[in-house]
């Protein structure tokens, strides 16, 4: 039977269900993942923190994760330099895509609107529809920036509740300057609108990108956005987070299903925290593959778009970027198609599955 036989809700029978490839290949390029496992003793610690959490199994888990908060807002005190978080400004969740969905359910919905500027990540427009939330594509600069003048025009026209913004923004791995993001809030304040800033990649930005996190104190309706999917190699265990002020999360209290987090990720996540130097100390050999791709590609004459993320988004020769994205998978190297002409994402991996990539794409151009 076809599911659209079924009686889903009417606003559901235009979508396409999220749908990067999951194929087993040699070189696994186009998810954004940290090409690094967790080191050894991390392994070890989480084997021993499941185990522990496991002898409480038959209880519900802390339903707001309180300890996990605190060490997420002491993470960002000691990374981000953004002192002042407490655990009353932090929230956790089944991935950042939980927290974004969260996000609409509270402010978006039947009646509601959300923009976003595109291209960027598939999902805020996906989760905003999922949601019955209206959804506005704000549009781009050439060079994938933001330009503020239009940024406030989309939103004093379009009055939307909710702004989306990405920085590093995925597909394109362009950061946002923060004035552009001080300009966005104002005119969002304008019209009563909720601003979200996602950084899922916001610990690859190169040295001097400043994070919206310093806006906090002055911003009520901002709201940032991060994970533990990238730069902390934790994809697998499904742990997101935002910052915002407490009474962002005193309403997403109202969604948030209750003991949304099991015990077993909290336990995970607050062990790989602790482990946060060993984890991000891959951060930096990620960055000099991203470069490299930066360089090489640049060299080979392809038109690459400069990256503050862990992966970098490319021109193809002759715009056929189905084509080359298939015979650069027969090298068994997976990249990524985000269905925009001429364009490809590659995610930066260790040093021999980037020479992987490197030597596939001049094999297959
Ligand atoms: N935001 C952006 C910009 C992303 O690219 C992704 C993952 N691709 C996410 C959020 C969601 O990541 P997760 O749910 O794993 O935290």
């Amino acid at each position: 039977m076809d599911y659209r036989d079924l009686p889903i809700r009417d606003d559901l029978r235009e979508l396409t269900p999220y749908g990067a490839p999951q194929i087993d290949v040699p070189y696994p390029l186009n998810t954004n993942e940290n090409p690094y496992g967790p080191p050894p003793e991390l392994v070890a610690d989480l084997a021993r923190a499941v185990t522990e959490a496991a002898t409480t199994l038959n209880r519900y888990p802390d339903r707001d994760a309180t300890e996990l908060r605190k060490d997420l807002a002491d993470y960002l005190a000691g990374a981000c330099h953004s002192h002042g978080l407490t655990v009353r400004n932090l929230w956790a969740a089944n991935g950042s895509n939980e927290v974004l969905q969260q996000i609409l359910q509270v402010f978006g919905g039947p009646g509601r609107s959300a923009i976003g500027f595109e291209p960027s990540y598939s999902m805020h427009r996906l989760i905003a529809l999922a949601t019955a939330t209206e959804w506005v594509s704000g549009l781009r600069e050439g060079d994938y920036t933001l330009d503020a003048d239009k940024a406030i025009a989309a939103i004093e026209r379009h009055q939307p509740n909710i702004v989306f913004l990405t920085s590093p923004n995925n597909p394109t791995g362009t950061a946002m300057e923060l004035d552009v993001i001080r300009a966005v809030l104002k005119a969002a304040d304008g019209v009563g609108a909720m601003v979200v800033v996602d950084e899922a990649y916001f610990e690859f930005a190169r040295p001097g990108t400043p994070s919206a996190l310093t806006l906090l104190p002055e911003h009520p309706r901002l709201i940032v956005t991060r994970t533990m999917s990238k730069a902390f190699a934790m994809a697998g265990a499904r742990v997101g987070y935002l910052a915002a002020d407490p009474a962002v999360i005193d309403a997403l209290l109202l969604v948030r299903l209750p003991y949304h987090l099991s015990a077993l990720t909290q336990a995970a996540a607050r062990t790989a925290l602790r482990h946060v130097g060993a984890l991000l100390g891959t951060v930096d050999a990620v960055k000099a593959q991203r470069d490299r791709i930066v360089e090489e590609l640049t060299a080979l004459g392809l038109p690459v778009v400069p990256s503050d993320a862990n992966f970098v988004f490319f021109g193809v020769p002759g715009g056929d970027q189905q084509g080359l994205w298939r015979r650069v998978l027969d090298h068994g190297v997976l990249i990524r198609d985000v269905g925009i002409p001429g364009m490809l994402r590659v995610t930066a991996g260790t040093e021999p599955e980037t020479t992987a990539f490197l030597n596939a794409l001049k094999e297959s151009l």
